[in-house]
């Protein structure tokens, strides 16, 4: 492997920003692998797959065609040649993503694709596994935190139509889902550089990874 910046961490834990930032500065390609179960999850909504099911899940998990881009200045991804960068943000969405992460098709399916991609040379991934599954042999692996207030305070600044409460409760809910599951638990690496970022703003998160990369 080349250079691979590994970044896990929850939401709202500044991992997107920070991971896009970190990219730009140094002028790597960019992955968000969140984009790609969120991609998976909006494509079997629109087919009514039972995401209560996770066989019905397994059984649609090659179905679905994605592309997706790594230049950190121009997200795309695409599911079937549609356009899916704005609904798979939506709240429907991210209610339903981790039933379709937690089956294990899906995972194997998205893991050899991110490998695929990452293999293409240097690059920036943000997601939950990169240091554990997808590259436990990255050159640097950094795990962002956040107290659960920053966190839900950064999700409310993002969305329109909710409050930190609402917001502080739907991200617990889906951390012990993602979490607690049984295969594949999201977990930090324990080479990993955890960063808390609740006193920090973007650009003294991206300067202290940065600084980390240099080492
Ligand atoms: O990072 P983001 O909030 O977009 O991720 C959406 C969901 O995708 C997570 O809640 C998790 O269920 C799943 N995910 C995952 N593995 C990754 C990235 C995301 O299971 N590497």
């Amino acid at each position: 492997t080349g250079l691979v910046v590994a970044m896990d961490g929850p939401s709202g834990s500044g991992k997107s920003s920070a991971s896009r930032g970190v990219a730009r500065a140094l002028g790597l390609r960019y992955l968000d692998t969140g984009a790609m179960y969120r991609a998976i999850t909006w494509w079997m909504l629109q087919r009514g797959v039972d995401l209560s099911d996770p066989e019905a899940i397994a059984a649609r998990a090659l179905d679905p065609v994605l592309t997706i881009g790594t230049d950190p200045d121009a997200p795309s991804v695409a599911v079937d040649g549609a356009d899916a960068l704005a609904p798979i943000r939506t709240s429907e969405v991210t209610a339903a993503v981790s039933a379709v992460s937690a089956v294990a098709e899906v995972r194997r399916r998205l893991v050899a694709e991110q490998r695929e991609i990452i293999g293409a040379g240097d690059i920036v991934v943000e997601g939950r596994d990169i240091g554990t599954v997808v590259v436990p042999d990255a050159p640097v692996k950094i795990y962002l935190t956040a107290s659960a207030d920053a966190r839900a305070l950064r999700r409310t600044a993002e969305l329109e139509g909710t409050t930190v409460q609402a917001q502080k409760a739907a991200m617990a809910r889906r951390d012990t889902l993602d979490s607690t599951r049984r295969a594949d638990p999201l977990t930090m690496a324990a080479d990993a550089v955890e960063l808390d970022t609740t006193a920090l703003n973007l650009e003294e998160v991206v300067a202290e990874i940065l600084r980390l990369i240099k080492e």
